[in-house]
């Protein structure tokens, strides 16, 4: 299973990938950095693991089904379905949490086909979903009652226990239900019926985040707007060895179409594609070769704020309003997805700017949701562009870069940049 953030433990992230690798797509552009699991994306994110089932690699399509995962848990917890809000504070957290784990196993339970074809599947997952709030909300009105007579603490969540225990058994059988489901279909849709497009993906080292892969969007070549189609490449062999950067992507079962091929990747600059035909029985294989980031080894994902995959006027990998439990400040920013650090490393972090009022600063993170230490990058009258120097201390691990504007973000900044400085020249051999 996802997080429902990147880098939600001190682990900082997942080596090979972003969270936001798999929480944001076309139609969830808005789940940057936390992924809302609310049901009216829960449909799109059912439909989007068995997309990638059916066109792209099984290390991308599991991790699709990671995320949804998320959504089918969070979506269980009688806290999550029906506690009220004056209950919320004191209770949210130990009604999701059982005291009594040892032994906990669905060992032998055999595991039911919810559907069989993509629209049934959808509405048996959703069937087993109002189940299993029904029985939520049953267990709430018996606990309720002990809840409201209180006591002493210890002995209350003993008796509580067995009954979020149920709860927690009927979670981990529809989560066993779903994989099974979702499996039996995927095994269905393994080969290919539609056009193929395979590729290789070459791009400069990015320092002390080289496992990274490249992100690849299929672009409609007439309207010259996002599919939903893109997947994340995996390393070559020897990826990490050689003077660039090495990895592919595969496609399967496509559409016929004109596309181009739009591949992006930390520390290098977005490259797209001359128009590539697909073609219903016929395998399309190309390469992409993308350019150093400026400064090199820029940690900061669109940093230019110039790669609008999506959507016009919506910079991919940033986001322009606080996520839930950080808000507290008015003034409408700017705010990068999670770069993230490494102690004992010293970052240069700096901006050049178009609009010379605009205010930029470096937020460093040592837990998920409370900043540490902010760098504000002062600049002196009349300058545009300059840098400033962080080392991260002990247990910070992630750093956001806000611009501080109301305004479009390629309006206000020429680019904004984070590097190791070190590492780069490590890297470089130095
Ligand atoms: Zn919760």
């Amino acid at each position: 299973m996802l997080p429902d953030t990147p880098f939600l433990d001190e682990a900082p992230d997942f080596g090979s990938f972003y969270a936001n690798d798999y929480l944001m797509y076309r139609k969830n552009r808005q789940d940057l950095d936390y992924a809302e699991g609310h049901p009216s994306h829960n449909w799109d994110h059912y439909r989007r693991v068995l997309q990638a089932f059916r066109t792209e690699t099984d290390i991308n399509a599991i991790r699709y089904l990671g995320a949804m995962l998320h959504y089918v848990e969070d979506s269980c917890p009688i806290s999550h379905i029906c506690l009220p809000g004056t209950y919320q504070g004191k209770w949210h957290g130990p009604l999701e949490s059982l005291i009594h784990t040892n032994g906990y196993s669905i060992a032998g339970y055999q595991p039911r086909l919810l559907g069989e074809d993509e629209e049934g599947m959808l509405r048996g997952i959703f069937a087993r979903l109002n189940v299993v709030g029904v029985s939520a909300r049953e267990r709430w009105a018996r606990i309720k009652p002990l809840v409201d007579a209180g006591g002493d603490k210890n002995r209350l969540m003993d008796r509580l226990d067995p009954i979020i225990l149920e709860q927690a058994y009927d979670t981990s059988r529809l989560t066993a239900d779903v994989l099974f489901t979702l499996f039996t279909w995927a095994d269905k849709h393994k080969g290919n019926d539609g056009g193929q497009l395979t590729g290789t993906v070459t791009a400069s080292h990015i320092p002390l985040l080289d496992g990274l892969g490249a992100k690849v969007y299929l672009v409609d070549a007439a309207t010259r707007v996002a599919t939903d189609y893109e997947t994340l490449t995996e390393p070559l062999p020897d990826a990490l060895s050689g003077e660039l950067w090495k990895g592919r992507f595969a496609f399967r079962n496509l559409p016929d179409g004109v596309y181009l091929v739009c591949a992006n990747r930390t520390a290098s600059r977005p490259v797209v594609s001359d128009p590539v035909v697909v073609k219903r029985g016929a395998a399309v294989d190309i390469a992409l070769s993308l350019k150093e980031s400026e400064p090199a080894g820029n940690l900061v994902e669109n940093p230019d704020g110039g790669f609008e995959i999506y959507l016009s006027g919506s910079p991919d990998r940033w986001r322009d309003r606080s996520l839930v439990a950080w808000g507290g400040r008015t003034n409408r920013y700017w705010r990068s997805s999670f770069v993230r650090m490494q102690t004992g490393t010293v970052y240069r972090c700096g901006a050049s700017l178009k609009d010379p009022h605009t205010k930029v600063q470096f937020c460093l993170f040592d837990k998920p949701w409370e900043m540490k230490g902010l760098y504000p990058l002062t600049l002196s009258e009349g300058q545009r562009s300059g840098e400033t120097k962080v080392l991260p201390t002990a247990g910070c691990y992630k750093m956001v870069v806000e611009v501080l504007a109301d305004k479009p973000l390629t309006n206000v900044i020429e680019k904004v940049w984070v590097v190791p400085e070190k590492q780069l020249r490590k890297m470089r051999g130095e």
